[in-house]
């Protein structure tokens, strides 16, 4: 099941000019499935711990992601993982390196995330309603099999591979 980026209703495929376009049930807006850009933030906190946020809304819903979100017209990617960080888990931070790009054939989103640390004290919270909570896990304690979006696993493994992690 594929859902609306813009209300998360259920998309329906409806031929459009000789085109299968996805379309939403619920608000009628048409994907035209050109590849998305994300980003989001590996956020470091007291501890070495990481920063990741559980999902209350779909897709993905009740599992944990890295703090993230579509970028806007406008803005820089690297501004876009800033204010997401803060939108998304209430930290403010600064961006202190370059994780990867993470896209898969599937996917219609290509995720940009950087490494991040505090740019302020804090604690993570959820802020906006598209989080249930949110909190810093020590490396041996991240929840591989309850993460939202291979990106997150796949953006955590290359941030712990490199050979001098933060
Ligand atoms: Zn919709």
């Amino acid at each position: 099941m594929e859902y609306c980026r813009r209300c998360g209703g259920p998309v329906d495929t409806v031929t459009l000019l000789g085109k299968a376009r996805g379309r939403c049930g619920r608000c009628g807006h048409v994907e035209y499935r050109d590849l998305a850009v994300a980003a989001a933030t590996v956020t470091e906190v007291a501890g070495g711990r990481v920063v990741l946020a559980r999902r209350a809304i779909r897709p993905g819903f009740g599992q944990w992601v890295i703090p993230g979100g579509f970028v806007e017209a406008g803005e820089t990617v690297a501004a876009a993982a800033v204010r997401e960080t803060a939108e998304e888990v209430g930290l403010h931070v600064a961006l202190a390196g370059f994780v990867g790009v993470y896209s898969y054939p599937r996917s219609r989103v290509a995720v940009v995330v950087y490494h991040a640390v505090l740019a302020r004290p804090g604690e993570p919270a959820p802020q906006d309603g598209e989080s249930f909570e949110a909190r810093g896990f020590p490396r041996e304690e991240i929840p591989w099999d309850a993460l939202a979006f291979d990106s997150t696993r796949d953006a955590l493994r290359d941030f712990w591979g490199r050979p001098n992690p933060g």
